[in-house]
C-alpha cells in the first residue's frame, strides 16, 4: 500500500465552507490538511465571486431578527427544510459575518457608520451585505498552519468498521495515488451544476467545471444518507448574446426588470415576499410556453432601466455593482447600460445533499459535511444569498466538532489496505480498457439527457426515460469508457472520466427522487402533478446505498417551530 499522509482533520474542498472549517480546526489546535481539486482560492462556486450578496440579517439589518429570517427561509423552502438546522443558521449568521470583519473584510457603510444592507427577492427585510468572501478567507487560512494540497482530487473515502478514516486522492499534477489517513474528515465539495452543462445556445449551469458531484457520489458509496436530491435550483443566466451565456447578472432576480417579447414587464406586480427563484422560473417557463418569450427562447432583461433608476434613486451599492459588472461585460462586446439581454433558466444550486445534524456529523462516524454538499437547510428552494452565509455557519461548526473528535482520539485509525488497492485499480483501470466510448461522449450524452428530462419542468415520461438511459450508461457505457491520452500528468480527460462516473451516480439520485415526489413544490415542478400536495408530500425523500442498490424512503419533515401557514 502507498504510504499514508496522516492528519487530525482532513478537509475535502477549497471553497468558502472548507476554508471556514479549516480556520476553526486550526484554531482548535488540530493538525489540518485541506485538499482542493483546483487552485486554492480560485475554485468552486465560492471562487466565482468577489462581491456577491450574503443574507446577514441581525445585527446588521436593524429591523431584522433571527426569527424573521427563519420564517423567510422556511417559507421559500416550501416547508421541507430541517428546522433545527435553519434555526442554527439564522441564530449564528450575524456572528459569522462579524468573523469576516475580524479577518479583515471591509463592509460598505453609510455616513453614520452602519453597514449598508440591500434588498433581495424572497427576503422580507433588507439584509444583504457584500463581503469579499473567498479573498478574506483564503488569506486567513494561509495565516494558520494548514497544509494545502492543490490540484489534488479526492477519489474515494476510506472506512474501517463503518467509520470514515481518510480518503484516497489523485495528484493531478503527477498522476500519483495519495492516501490520507485522518481522525476526522470533512466533506465540503460544493454542489454540481456540471450535471447540466451546455445546451445548444446557452450554458445550462452557472457553476464552474470543478463542481461535478464528487462529494455526493463518494458519500453515497460510503453509505451515508442523502436528502432532497430532487430539489435542484434553476436561476436566470444570460442566454443571448451567446458570448455571455451562463453568466449571472446581479439584477436577474429582480421581478420588475423582466420583460416579455413585446418588452412589457410581466412579473412586477407579484409581491416581493412571494417572488423567489422557484417562482421566477415557473412564471418565465409559463410565459415562454405561451409563445411570449424573447427571440432566443428566454425573456428580456431590462438592465439599462435598472441602471438608470438605481442611479436616480441613489441605490449606491446596487448601482455600483451593476456598473462594475457592465464594465466587465463591455470587454466581451456587450454593454449592459445600453443593451437589453436575453436570460433563461440555468442550473444554479443543489438544495439536496448529505444528511447532517447540528454538529455537521453525517450518519457515518468520522465524516462531517458543510456547504452546498449538505442537504436539508434550504428545503425545496434556496433563498437568494442564503448559501454563502450558510457556508460560514456550518463550516465553522464542522471545523469545531471535527477537530474536537480528532483531538479526543489517542491513536490514528487503521486503514484497510485492500480498499486502497481496489481504488488504485479503479483509478488506473481506465487506461487498460479496450473502450468503445470516449469519456466526453459519455458525459455529454448524460448532460443532455439530464437537461432534457430532469430540467426545471419534469413529468413521469421524461423521468422514466432518464432512469432507463442512466441505467444503460451505467451498464453499457461506463465499463467501456476510455481516455485517449495515456499520460499520467495533468491528464484532464482522465480526471473527467472519474468525474463522469460520479455524475452518473448523482443523475440517478436526482432522477429517482424526482420520480418519487409526485407533486410540484418550489424548485421541483411536475407537469403531471402541478399542485403542491401537503397531505402526502410534506415529507423528505432520503437516499441510501444498500449493498449496491439505491434505496429511497421518506420521513416526516423536521419541524420544530414553524408549521405550514
Ligand atoms: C455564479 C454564482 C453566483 C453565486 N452568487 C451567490 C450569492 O450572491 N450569494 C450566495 O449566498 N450564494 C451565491 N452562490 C452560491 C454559492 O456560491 C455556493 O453555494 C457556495 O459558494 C458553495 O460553497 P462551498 O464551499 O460549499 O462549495 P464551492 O465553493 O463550490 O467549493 C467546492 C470545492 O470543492 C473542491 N472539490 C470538488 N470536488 C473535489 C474533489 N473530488 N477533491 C478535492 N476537492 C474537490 C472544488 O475544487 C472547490 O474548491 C452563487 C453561485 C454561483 C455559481
Amino acid at each position: 500500500m502507498s504510504e499514508s499522509i496522516d492528519t487530525d482533520v482532513l478537509i475535502i474542498g477549497g471553497g468558502a465552507a472548507a476554508c471556514r472549517a479549516a480556520i476553526e480546526s486550526a484554531d482548535s489546535h488540530a493538525k489540518v490538511i485541506l485538499i482542493d481539486k483546483g487552485l486554492f482560492g480560485h475554485s468552486g462556486c465560492s471562487g466565482m465571486h468577489i462581491g456577491w450578496d450574503m443574507a446577514a440579517g441581525y445585527p446588521f439589518a436593524k429591523d431584522d431578527t433571527p426569527e424573521i429570517h427563519f420564517k423567510d427561509t422556511i417559507r421559500a423552502g416550501g416547508y421541507l427544510n430541517n428546522q433545527k438546522l435553519v434555526r442554527v443558521f439564522t441564530n449564528e449568521v450575524g456572528e459569522r459575518m462579524l468573523d469576516l470583519e475580524r479577518y479583515g473584510n471591509i463592509y460598505a457603510r453609510d455616513e453614520k457608520g452602519n453597514v449598508i444592507c440591500t434588498e433581495g427577492s424572497g427576503h422580507s427585510r433588507m439584509r444583504f451585505i457584500t463581503p469579499a468572501l473567498l479573498v478574506t478567507l483564503k488569506e486567513e487560512v494561509r495565516r494558520r498552519s494548514v497544509e494545502i494540497f492543490e490540484e489534488t482530487m479526492i477519489s474515494n473515502l476510506l472506512s474501517t468498521k463503518g467509520t470514515v478514516v481518510g480518503a484516497t486522492a489523485l495528484d493531478i499534477k503527477k498522476g500519483y495515488l495519495l492516501v490520507f489517513r485522518a481522525k476526522s474528515t470533512i466533506l465540503a465539495t460544493g454542489g454540481s451544476g456540471q450535471l447540466y452543462d451546455w445546451g445548444t445556445i446557452s450554458a445550462r449551469t452557472t457553476n464552474p467545471t470543478s463542481n461535478c458531484g464528487d462529494g455526493y457520489a463518494m458519500a453515497y458509496r460510503i453509505g451515508t444518507e442523502l436528502i432532497d436530491m430532487e430539489n435542484v435550483q434553476f436561476l436566470l443566466g444570460v442566454m443571448y448574446p451567446s458570448q455571455l451565456a451562463g453568466i449571472v447578472v446581479p439584477i436577474a432576480d429582480q421581478r420588475g426588470y423582466l420583460l416579455d417579447k413585446n418588452k412589457v414587464a410581466f412579473a412586477k406586480d407579484i409581491p416581493r415576499e412571494e417572488w423567489n427563484r422557484a417562482r421566477a422560473i415557473k412564471e418565465i417557463l409559463a410565459l415562454i410556453k405561451q409563445g411570449k418569450g424573447s427571440p432566443h427562447g428566454g425573456v428580456w432583461l431590462d438592465a439599462p432601466r435598472a441602471y438608470r433608476e438605481w442611479k436616480e434613486k441613489g441605490y449606491v451599492w446596487h448601482f455600483l455593482r451593476l456598473q462594475v459588472f457592465a464594465d466587465q461585460l463591455k470587454t466581451m462586446g456587450s454593454d449592459l447600460v445600453v443593451d437589453m439581454i436575453e436570460i433563461a433558466p440555468t442550473c444554479h444550486h443543489f438544495m439536496g445533499g448529505l444528511v447532517i445534524n447540528e454538529r455537521c456529523e453525517t450518519l457515518v462516524p468520522g465524516l462531517y459535511a458543510c456547504g452546498e454538499v449538505v442537504g436539508g437547510i434550504h428545503g425545496g428552494n434556496r433563498l437568494g444569498s442564503n448559501a454563502l452565509p450558510e457556508t460560514q455557519v456550518f463550516g465553522m461548526r464542522a471545523g469545531k466538532y471535527a477537530s474536537k473528535r480528532a483531538t479526543e482520539m489517542n491513536e490514528m485509525p487503521e486503514i484497510e489496505c485492500k480498499q486502497v488497492e481496489n481504488e488504485k485499480s479503479r483509478l488506473f483501470n481506465v487506461f487498460n480498457r479496450k473502450g468503445k466510448f470516449r469519456q466526453h461522449f459519455v458525459r455529454h450524452r448524460l448532460q443532455k439527457l439530464v437537461w432534457n428530462n430532469l430540467g426545471p419542468i419534469r413529468n413521469e415520461d421524461r423521468i422514466s426515460a432518464a432512469i432507463e438511459e442512466i441505467k444503460k450508461i451505467k451498464e453499457e457505457y461506463l465499463p467501456r469508457m476510455y481516455v485517449q491520452s495515456t499520460s499520467r500528468t495533468y491528464n484532464r480527460e482522465w480526471i473527467e472520466a472519474l468525474e463522469t462516473d460520479n455524475l452518473v451516480c448523482l443523475a440517478e439520485m436526482v432522477a429517482r427522487a424526482a420520480m418519487m415526489r409526485t407533486e410540484s413544490r418550489q424548485a421541483h415542478q411536475r407537469s403531471d402533478f402541478p399542485e403542491t400536495n401537503n397531505e402526502n408530500w410534506l415529507v423528505n425523500i432520503y437516499i441510501k446505498n444498500c449493498n449496491g442498490r439505491m434505496q429511497l424512503f421518506t420521513k416526516p419533515i423536521i419541524e420544530t417551530e414553524a408549521s405550514l401557514e
